[in-house]
C-alpha cells in the first residue's frame, strides 16, 4: 500500500464514569457526605483523615445504591463480593490507599441503550464498583509567585461509584449519548445528583483507533479533566484525529493518560502508561467479605422506579406522542416526565382518543411554555411553583377554543407570577376569553368586510391572500379575542357569497 494512501480508522471507545452517591454519611465514616459549601476540612473524623489505628464500616445505604443501579444497566449483582485496598502515593490520598472494589466488583457486566440514528443500540458495561472519593486539592500562588496548595479533606471518604463501560462505542455522538442516558438513569434512581459541573458526576475517556474492517484493539489513550458532555464530546474528537494523523504519518500510538485543555481545544500528554502502576491490590483486611443475599436483592429491585426508556415507551405507545417528544419529556432529569405525569392524572375517565388529544396538549404546553418559564429562572420544573393541574386546565380551555395558543401563554405566564390563582380566574381578571360565539364573529366579520372594501375586491380578483389580511382586520377588532379559524371560516364563507351575485 502506498504511504501516501491515507486509511480508513474507526474509533473505539470505553468510558469510566465516577459518580458521587447520594447518601447521608461517607463510605466508612459518619462524618456528613454533603460537603459542598461547608468550610473546608469541617467534615472530617479520624476516619476519614486516615488515622492509623482507626476501623471503616460499610454504609449500606452505598451498597444499595450499586445495587440499583446495576439492576438499571441490567447488571448481575454479584453475592460474594469484597472491598480491596488500591495503593498509590498521592496528597489527596489521605491512607496512601483507597478502599476500591478490584475483582469482585457488587455489579457485574450488563447494557444501557443508546439510539443512534433512530436505531437502539446497546453499550456494554463491565462493572459498577463501590469506592470512596480523595480529598481535593488547590494549587496557588502566592504574592510572590510561589507555588503552594491547599488541601480539604471533606470530600475525602464519601462515597463513589464507578461505572465501567466496554470499549463498545464507535463515536464521540455515541459517547455523548451514553453519558446522558447513563446521567438521566442516575437521577431516576436518586442514587446521585450526577452533576458534572459540582464534580459529582466525573467521566474519563478512553479512545484507541483501528483499521476499518479489523476487530483488534488498538492502543488506548485515557483522556481526563473534562467537566462537560460538550467537553467529552470535543475531546474524544481531538484524540481520534490526533491518533489518526500519527498513524498516517507512521508513527505509533503510545499508552498514555492525556488532559484536556478547554481554552486550547487539545490534550495533552499527562504521564506515560506504557510502564503500568502496580497498585498491589489485596484484598482489605480491615472489612469482612461482604455478603449481597438475594432476599436484600429482592428488595431493592421492589423499589425500583420506573426507568427513562420505559416512561418514553409508555408516552408512545399509550399516549400517542412522538419518540422525539417522549425523549423530550423523559431525557436528563425525571423532573420533566414527573411533570407531565402530574399534569395528565387527571384525564383518567376520558376515552383512549380524547387522552391522545389532550396528552398530546398536554406535552406540548410542558415542553413548550411551561419549560420556558422554569428555564427562566434557572429552575427543574416544580408543581410547588405551578399547579400540573392548572396545565391541564389550560390544555382543556385550549381544546374547547376558548383560548388561543398565544392566550393560552399569556395565562400561563400570569399564573406562574401567581400560584396562588386559578386558571379560570385568570381568564376572567384578563378578559382574555376567546370569541367563539359564531353569531359575535359573524357581526364583526360584516363590520369588515364593509370597511374593507378594497380587499373584497382583490379577493374577487383572485387574490387569495386578501382572507389573511381580513382575518387580521377581526382579530384587530377584537383585540386578538376571535377564535382566527372561526373567523377565516366566517370570512371566506362571505367572500364566496359575494362572489356568486
Ligand atoms: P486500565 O487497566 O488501563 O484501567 P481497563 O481494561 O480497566 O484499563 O479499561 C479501562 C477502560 O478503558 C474501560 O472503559 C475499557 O472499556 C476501556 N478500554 C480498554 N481498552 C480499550 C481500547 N483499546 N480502546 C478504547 N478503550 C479501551
Ligand atoms: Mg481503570
Ligand atoms: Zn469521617
Amino acid at each position: 500500500m502506498s504511504s501516501l494512501t491515507k486509511k480508513d480508522y474507526e474509533a473505539v471507545i470505553g468510558l469510566e464514569v465516577h459518580a458521587q452517591l447520594l447518601t447521608e454519611s461517607k463510605m466508612f465514616c459518619a462524618c456528613r457526605a454533603d460537603y459542598q459549601g461547608a468550610t473546608p476540612n469541617s467534615e472530617v473524623c479520624p476516619v476519614c483523615l486516615g488515622m492509623p489505628g482507626v476501623l471503616p464500616v460499610i454504609n449500606e445505604r452505598a451498597v444499595e445504591c450499586v445495587i440499583r443501579t446495576g439492576l438499571a444497566l441490567n447488571s448481575n449483582i454479584v453475592e460474594h463480593t469484597k472491598f480491596d485496598r488500591k495503593n498509590y502515593p498521592y496528597p489527596d490520598l489521605m491512607k496512601g490507599y483507597q478502599i476500591s472494589q478490584y475483582d469482585k466488583p457488587i455489579a457485574s457486566g450488563g447494557w444501557l441503550s443508546i439510539a443512534v440514528d433512530g436505531d437502539d443500540r446497546m453499550v456494554e458495561i463491565n462493572r459498577v464498583h463501590l469506592e470512596e472519593d480523595v480529598a481535593k486539592l488547590f494549587h496557588l500562588n502566592d504574592a510572590d509567585g510561589e507555588a503552594y496548595s491547599l488541601l480539604d479533606v471533606n470530600r475525602a471518604g464519601v462515597a463513589l461509584m464507578e461505572i465501567v463501560s466496554e470499549p463498545s462505542m464507535r463515536s464521540p455522538e455515541e459517547a455523548r449519548q451514553y453519558l446522558v442516558k447513563l446521567r438521566t438513569i442516575l437521577r431516576y434512581l436518586k442514587v446521585s445528583t450526577a452533576n458534572m459541573e459540582e464534580g459529582s458526576f466525573r467521566c474519563d475517556a478512553n479512545v484507541s483507533i483501528r483499521e476499518m474492517g479489523s476487530d483488534g484493539l488498538g492502543t488506548k489513550v485515557e483522556v481526563k479533566n473534562m467537566n462537560s458532555f460538550r467537553a467529552v464530546f470535543r475531546a474524544v474528537q481531538y484524540e481520534i484525529e490526533r491518533q489518526s494523523k500519527v498513524l498516517d504519518e507512521g508513527g505509533r500510538i503510545i499508552q498514555e493518560t492525556r488532559g484536556w485543555l478547554e481554552e486550547g481545544n487539545t490534550t495533552v500528554s499527562q504521564r506515560s502508561k506504557e510502564f503500568a502502576h502496580d497498585y498491589r491490590y489485596f484484598p482489605e483486611p480491615d472489612l469482612l467479605p461482604l455478603v449481597v443475599s438475594r432476599k436484600w436483592v429482592a428488595a431493592v429491585e421492589a423499589t425500583m422506579p420506573e426507568l427513562p426508556d420505559a416512561r418514553a415507551k409508555r408516552y408512545v405507545d399509550r399516549l400517542g406522542i412522538s419518540q422525539y417528544k417522549a425523549e423530550q419529556l423523559t431525557l436528563n432529569t425525571s423532573s420533566t416526565s414527573d411533570y407531565f405525569e402530574a399534569a395528565i392524572l387527571g384525564t383518567n375517565q376520558l376515552s383512549n382518543d380524547q387522552l391522545e388529544n389532550r396528552a398530546g396538549t398536554v406535552c406540548n404546553l410542558v415542553l413548550g411554555d411551561v419549560m420556558r418559564l422554569f428555564n427562566g429562572i434557572g429552575s427543574e420544573l416544580d408543581p410547588h411553583r405551578l399547579n400540573p393541574s392548572h396545565v391541564l386546565e389550560v390544555a382543556n380551555m385550549l381544546e374547547s377554543r376558548q383560548l388561543s395558543t398565544n392566550m393560552a401563554s399569556e395565562v400561563l405566564n400570569i399564573l406562574f407570577e401567581s400560584p396562588g390563582k386559578t386558571p379560570s380566574a385568570v381568564v376572567k381578571e384578563r378578559g382574555l376569553e376567546q370569541i367563539s360565539d359564531v353569531s359575535m364573529i359573524d357581526s364583526t366579520v360584516d363590520e369588515v368586510i364593509k370597511s374593507n372594501s378594497q380587499a373584497v375586491e382583490d379577493y374577487l380578483r383572485g387574490k387569495e391572500s386578501a382572507v389573511k389580511f381580513l382575518v387580521g382586520q377581526v382579530m384587530k377588532s377584537t383585540k386578538g379575542q376571535a377564535n382566527p379559524v372561526l373567523a377565516t371560516e366566517a370570512i371566506q364563507e362571505k367572500l364566496k357569497a359575494l362572489g356568486k351575485r
